[in-house]
Formats: C-alpha cells, structure tokens, sequence
C-alpha cells in the first residue's frame, strides 16, 4: 500500500535519513522502534512531506506521492497524528475536530464523519463544548487520533501516541488503534517502547542511525541485535 524506495531526506540540507526501503501492507500495524534521534519521526514527516526530501519515492498505492502538499495527501488518503499531541487546548473538543475536517469541502460529509466519531469515542461526544485543556492526557490522545480520523485516511501515521500515558492509558489508547485497524484503516505508528510496539503490530521496523537495523515480525523482539541497538555492546 505504501512503497518507499531509497528515501534520503533531513531538515536544510542536513541528511537524516541515509536511504530507506519500507513496505507498509494494506491492513496492517506497522511500527517503527528505535533510540531517540534515530530518524523515527523525521520517517513520518517524509511520507507527510513535513520536512525535506532529497532522493527516492514515496508511492502510495501505486501512485508517487513523493513530495506532494499536505493537504493533497489528505484527499489521498493520509492523515498523521504528531508526536506530543497538539491539541488546540483554548478551543473546544468539537471545534478541535472541526480543525481536522477543515480541507474537506463537503460539509454533509464532515457531518457524517463527526457523528461517526461520536460513535466510536463516546466521550468526545459528551465533552464536545469543554476545553480540550480540560482533558486528561489520555483523552487528549484520543482526541488528536479522532482528529485525524475524521479525515476518513486509508493510512493514518501516528508519532508516539503513548507517549506520557499511564500504562492503563497506554493500554486504553492501543485498543482504540487496534480497533480503528479492524475497520480497514492501515497504521503506522512510531514508538519509543519497543515492548508496547510489540502488544499491536503485525509487522516491526527497527531503526537506527537513520538506517533500518532490523525489520519483520514480533520475533524480531526476542533478538540479540535488537537488544544491542538499544542497550550497547556486542
Ligand atoms: P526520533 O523521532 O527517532 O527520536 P527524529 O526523527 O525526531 O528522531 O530526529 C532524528 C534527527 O533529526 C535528530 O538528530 C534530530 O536532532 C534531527 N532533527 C529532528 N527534527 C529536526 C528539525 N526540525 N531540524 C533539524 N534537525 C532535526
Ligand atoms: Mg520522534
């Protein structure tokens, strides 16, 4: 669904990313691991094209994308989920969702994809006229995941997304992608714990050094290499 080919890309001029081949299949949770500073975020930023690109391709389901305006990869079928949620906090929960729908023209759609949702985060529903400040960390994750999804993506990439949870929150937010990946959205999702990466994907990238170090299924967890990629030595 998603092909990247010989992705070399950073922020003014400096290279980040040293040349990356990624295979996203469609239906699946992919997760993109690896230590602080190994170019996690600056991979989701490439597909979104929110920072450089100096060589390769992005094609999404068959068509090049590489470098394409943001808002063009909305109408395409991507929508991302930033690191640290950025929630709005002085507006409402219903106006934060309103943000996420802003480029879509159809306002009978964007009504139909705001009850949906409602459906799908009752709680959302009950707080749509309270400050998102008002949230609990936890809710404002879900609140920057309904953001994105009210943009109906085909592919959503999420950067972190439990980063700063409570593990039963962390637990709570896994779910809700779990379950949002069960009504045909394919996830690529970037985390700094690898052992929580482990609990939903179906498929691991291990970065390091803005290269791929390791990639395949959860067995990869139980690897030596893995283990020194993160913790040093031999
Ligand atoms: P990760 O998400 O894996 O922690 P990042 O992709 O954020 O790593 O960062 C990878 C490298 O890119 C780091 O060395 C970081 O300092 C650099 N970097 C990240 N964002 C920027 C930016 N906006 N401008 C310049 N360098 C950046
Ligand atoms: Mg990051």
């Amino acid at each position: 669904m998603l092909s990247i080919r010989g992705l070399k890309s950073g922020y003014a001029g400096a290279e980040i990313l040293h040349g990356l081949d990624v295979e996203i299949k469609l239906g699946e949770i992919s997760t993109i691991i690896g230590p602080n500073g190994s170019g996690k975020s600056t991979l989701l930023k490439s597909i979104f094209n929110l920072c450089d690109i100096y060589s390769g391709e992005i094609k999404f389901k068959d068509k090049n994308i590489t470098s394409l305006p943001t808002y063009e990869l909305i109408s395409e079928g991507i929508s991302y989920v930033p690191q640290g949620r950025q929630v709005f906090s002085d507006m409402t929960v219903k106006e934060n969702l309103e943000m996420g729908a802003f480029i879509m023209r159809d306002k009978e759609v964007v009504q139909r994809n705001l009850a949906d949702i409602f459906e799908k985060f009752p709680f959302l529903k009950q707080k749509a006229n309270e400050y998102a400040f008002s949230l609990s960390g936890g809710q404002q994750q879900m609140l920057s995941i309904a953001r994105a999804l009210i943009q109906d993506p085909e592919l959503i990439l999420m950067d972190e997304p439990s980063l700063g949870l409570s593990p039963k929150t962390m637990g709570e937010v896994f779910e809700k992608i779990k379950e949002i990946n069960k009504e045909d959205v394919t996830v690529l999702i970037v985390e700094q714990n690898a052992k929580a990466a482990a609990k939903i994907a179906d498929k691991i990238i291990v970065l390091e050094q803005g290269r791929i170090a390791l990639s395949g299924g959860k067995e990869l967890l139980k690897s030596k290499k893995l283990e020194n990629i993160y913790f040093g030595g031999e």
